[in-house]
């Protein structure tokens, strides 16, 4: 091993320190050296790093993170000279695959962080990945700069067990009969037995007593097996339900205790998730306070998307029936006095919410289909074109936003009175507690009525987008259920509201954030597209896609909008490429109506000698899945995975493993989808074309991951097959075309290959 370089000195003898601007000299020498620092620690961890090659890519990325973030000093309102305003520095980095883009941000911002002690979050998309980051990569980074760090992941409250819950329910199953009836289990949810309930406190038993003798940390995902959720979520840790400190089982609560770990740790490893829904609630540290990188980014805007959505149940409202006795019996407790009628309020939002459903349930049983559902039938969808409440709908949706609100003060108001006596008589905390988890238990459902009622009523300010406002019917274990939803058109602008605007220094990473040759996309669907702090780069893979891949464009005779014959003709097409399978493929399939087709033909007897090298997403957990295949190539047999979009993205199948990858279409999203429909509209109101500006460069972005299955190191070699003919006959397939990589093209007519 070589010796390592020696980290660079803590200010730079760079002459160009002088010449920084004006008034800002001292700032600018200040910025050198923390670029330095940067891309000195990056050198030094790959060159202290055992088996680690130097990549041009990878430290062209350091390079750019370095020289981005220099100038950034989070948590400092007066960096910039006369400026009380802090500078920002946003990197966004497409690294392609193979550049090696974990080491790259991790190697620069740690060290970056550490010298001016502060703190990093990084954010992912995927288990996956946080696995690899926590497992392999700050472990080695660790061991490999000067200064060791320490680093946690930090999962959401939900993950831990709740101690209080967990020992008023363990062995007692009459506590769980009561329990069901506080916390309202769903009137839709199949009931559990006698012989349940006492399974259930056996069960919660012997993981109160593994708690105590330290077996165990509170941590679902430590489980052995791990808990289905009818078991899990009675005793998981909520917010709605907890007292924190004023708890008496506080001290050892295994939610705070990792809240404790992470207050240790330097680097803390997040997903997208848990990083937007704690934003203001201080689980996480503020974001203008650290450095944050966010990998597998593509997700973003669809992350947000999922966290600004609301949504209420209207079918099942039996929990405002128990709501009054649970307020009296605490108000009683504690001698308060609720400042209104709850029974009343509770019986008129009940109503309210009852109007509301029969009014939908009218709407949506004109819909088409509706009168022959079968019970796995996808919910039937009603959106509310231009974000407008059909005449009538106003008044009871009015009524439910009102009751709710005032029913949340009342509980409010009765949950700070127990604060305040737990605080104040340390005595009566676990009586307090207990009260506490007795009103919380309603609250996220008086939340979800109020919000998604109240944003129902709104209309978008001027030249503001309206909301996407739907309702969703289905059957689930034989009952029907019905829910409303409202969710914001444009992520993006609530992103740089509730987030960019608090950011000072980031890296934003992945590899597909350029679709159709530019980032714009990417940049609207995160809220970056108009913040000064963002500079861009893309860092080419160090693959060769010429020399290593192909990719054939099947022509195929039938249109892709005529779906029964293309998909004949495609899955015929699909089963004798099968054939010449060797080692390891993955099929991507659009849909799983698609996917099941092609396993029908694979029972039936031309190719059912096909079958037993197929293993099918959902026939098996994933990572089960996946040893299967991967164990098949090992012994030399063909295996061929099938899979959608899931397995489109993030499946990592170097080598054999994977040397074909079949497309059976090009993957546009689903025409059902509200939002969708929404925002186009929207954009066709705007005089633009949404298939053009949205449904492109979304269906390109999709596209580039898929393809990316089939090259994972500089050895590969694969081919992908791509059956929709619309990716070379069509101007926007060839704009797709333009943000792929450098493969060698080839079209593919009646079975004849020619390049293109
Ligand atoms: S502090 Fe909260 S989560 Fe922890 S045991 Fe108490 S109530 Fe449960």
């Amino acid at each position: 091993m070589t010796a390592p370089p020696p980290l660079p000195p803590a200010a730079p003898a760079d002459p160009r320190a002088d010449d920084t601007g004006e008034g800002a000299g001292g700032e600018g020498r200040g910025a050198l050296a923390r670029e330095a620092l940067a891309l000195g620690a990056f050198d030094h961890a790959v060159a202290r790093t055992p088996g680690f090659r130097a990549r041009a890519g990878q430290r062209e990325m350091a390079a750019f993170i370095a020289e981005t973030l220099a100038g950034v000093q989070p948590g400092d309102e007066t960096v910039s000279g006369e400026s009380a305003w802090p500078a920002r520095g946003i990197a966004v980095v497409q690294a392609g695959t193979g550049v090696g883009k974990s080491a790259a941000y991790a190697a620069t911002v740690i060290p970056l962080a550490l010298a001016q002690n502060k703190r990093v979050i990084l954010s992912t998309a995927t288990v996956a990945l946080q696995e690899q980051l926590v497992g392999k990569d700050l472990p080695a980074l660790s061991r490999a700069l000067p200064v060791p760090f320490a680093f946690a992941l930090a999962k959401g409250r939900g993950r831990y067990v709740c101690r209080l819950k967990l020992d008023q329910l363990a062995g007692d199953d009459a506590a769980q009969t009561a329990h069901a009836d506080l916390f309202g289990v769903d009137e839709g949810a199949p009931t559990a037995s006698a012989d349940t309930w006492q399974q259930r406190a056996r069960q919660y038993t012997t993981w109160a007593q593994a708690l105590d003798q330290g077996d165990w940390d509170g941590d679902r995902d430590r489980l052995d097996e791990p808990p289905d959720a009818a078991l899990w979520a009675p005793v998981a840790a909520e917010r709605h339900t907890c007292t924190a400190r004023h708890c008496p089982a506080y001290h050892g609560c295994s939610y705070y205790q990792a809240r404790a770990r992470l207050a240790q740790a330097q680097v803390i490893v997040v997903n997208h998730d848990l990083l937007l829904s704690t934003l203001g609630l201080h689980a996480l540290p503020a974001p203008q306070d650290c450095f944050l990188v966010f990998d597998e980014a593509h997700h973003l805007g669809a992350v947000a998307q999922g966290q600004f959505t609301a949504q209420m149940d209207l079918m099942r409202s039996g929990w405002l029936d128990r709501l009054p006795r649970a307020v009296d019996e605490v108000a009683s407790a504690i001698a308060h006095h609720p400042a209104a009628d709850v029974a009343t309020l509770a019986r008129d939002l009940k109503t309210a919410i009852g109007d509301l459903a029969r009014l939908a349930m009218a709407d949506i049983g004109g819909l088409p289909g509706w009168g022959e559902r079968r019970p796995d039938a996808p919910p039937t969808v009603r959106r509310l074109a231009g974000g407008v409440l059909p005449a009538g709908w106003e008044e009871p949706v009015g009524r439910v936003a009102a009751l709710a609100a005032a029913l949340l003060k009342v509980a409010e108001a009765l949950a700070a009175q127990l604060k305040a006596i737990a605080r104040e008589e340390p005595g009566e905390a676990t009586r307090c507690a207990q009260l506490y988890s007795r009103i919380g238990g309603f609250a996220p459902r008086l939340q979800h009525a109020e919000e998604t009622a109240r944003l129902w009523l709104s209309a978008p300010a001027g030249g503001e987008p309206p909301l996407a406002k739907w309702l969703e019917a289905g059957v689930q274990h034989g009952l029907v259920t019905l829910t409303a939803h409202a969710s914001p058109l444009q992520p993006g602008s609530l992103l740089a509201h509730h987030l960019w605007k608090q950011v000072r220094g980031a890296v934003v990473t992945s590899a597909s954030l350029v679709t159709c040759g530019g980032f714009q996309h990417f940049l609207h669907e995160a809220g970056l597209a108009w913040d000064p702090a963002v500079r861009t780069r893309e860092v080419a893979s160090p693959f060769d896609h010429a020399r290593q891949g192909r990719l054939v464009v099947v022509q195929t005779a039938a249109d892709p909008r005529d779906v029964e014959a293309y998909t004949r003709e495609v899955l015929a097409a699909l089963m004798a490429d099968l054939r010449g399978v060797r080692r390891g493929a993955l099929v991507l399939f659009t849909s799983r109506a698609q996917m099941a087709q092609a396993q029908a033909l694979l029972e039936r007897g031309e190719h059912a000698d096909l079958r037993q090298r197929v293993l099918v997403q959902g026939e098996a957990a994933r990572g089960l899945l996946l040893r299967r295949h991967a164990d098949r190539v090992a012994a030399g047999e063909s295996s061929i995975l099938f899979g959608l979009q899931s397995f489109g993205e993030g499946l990592d199948l170097p080598g054999e493993l994977c040397e074909w990858v079949f497309i059976t279409k090009l993957p546009f999203a689903s025409p059902s989808d509200p939002v969708g429909q929404a925002r186009a509209d929207w954009l066709k109101s705007q005089g633009r074309d949404p298939f053009s500006d949205l449904v492109v460069p979304a269906t390109g972005a999709r596209l580039l991951q898929w393809t990316g299955r089939a090259l994972r190191s500089e050895t590969d070699e694969a081919v992908v097959v791509c059956y929709d003919p619309r990716l070379l006959r069509q101007a926007y397939g060839r704009r797709m075309l333009q943000g792929l990589p450098p493969y060698r093209l080839q079209r593919r007519v009646n079975g004849v290959l020619a390049d293109v």
